[in-house]
């Protein structure tokens, strides 16, 4: 089932990238992995996925120690929301994390990050929707990101990678298009300002194809791998 899944959802991506005359391999897979436990996340490592990304600290601890025989093949993500007095084990255990946005988790993060491992791969989460619950900095503040952006990657034991943004669901493609090409346009604005930023998070199960048709080099994608995860 996963494995089926999983190759679906590979040849919905190269199809987007074909009709968007985007290269083949521009567009990373991350598996959404939360509230699956640690043997469906072992069948999707079977099948060949090695990135995951995981919302709830705890749970995604638990699920990192499970696959602790396979850890250095995989990398793990964390992309839900991450609260200050978590971000030491963020920092021991992940590779990258995509929902920083403030200095100080930034900061703690930066310092708890073990010398022995390689920098701690961040973004920034901004709100493209515009809806106060939820997280990340403000779409329409351009020089709050700016400044927040260079700090960041001023910080010695992270590496700013880019900005990813989690939009308020749209059936609508041209809704979904929207919401992705704000990102983009604040993506190509940081760029322009000389930050060496790669990666661009955006799209899932629903709008993977209008992320990936805006620009979008990640997609985080849980539903059409997993199956569907009961109502909190
Ligand atoms: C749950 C989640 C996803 C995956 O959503 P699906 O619709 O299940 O693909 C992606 N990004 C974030 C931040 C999430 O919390």
């Amino acid at each position: 089932m996963i494995e089926q899944n999983l190759q679906r959802v590979n040849s919905r991506i190269q199809q987007a990238c074909s009709a968007h005359q985007r290269p083949e391999g521009a567009v990373t897979l991350l598996a959404v992995s939360k509230t699956f436990d640690a043997s469906a996340v072992r069948d999707a490592f079977a099948a060949g996925q090695r990135r995951f990304g995981e919302n709830y600290v705890q749970e995604a601890l638990d699920k990192i120690a499970a696959l602790g025989d396979v850890r250095a093949q995989i990398e793990w993500h964390l992309i839900g929301p991450l609260q200050s007095n978590k971000t030491r084990p963020v920092a021991d255990q992940f590779d990258w994390v995509h929902s920083v946005d403030r200095l100080k988790i930034a900061q703690r993060l930066s310092e708890q990050r073990p010398a022995q491992l390689p920098p701690l791969q961040v973004l920034l989460q901004v709100n493209t929707s515009g809806e106060d619950s939820k997280n990340g900095l403000s779409v329409a503040d351009e020089a709050g990101l700016l400044a927040l952006a260079r700090e960041v990657s001023a910080l010695p034991r992270l590496q700013l990678r880019g900005l990813m943004a989690l939009p308020a669901p749209d059936t609508d493609d041209a809704g979904q298009r929207a919401a992705h090409h704000r990102l983009r346009t604040l993506f190509d604005r940081l760029v322009a300002a000389g930050l060496p930023l790669d990666t661009l998070s955006m799209g899932m199960s629903a709008d993977l194809e209008a992320a990936i048709a805006e620009g979008s080099t990640l997609v985080r994608v849980g539903t059409a791998i997993f199956g569907g995860r009961p109502q909190a």
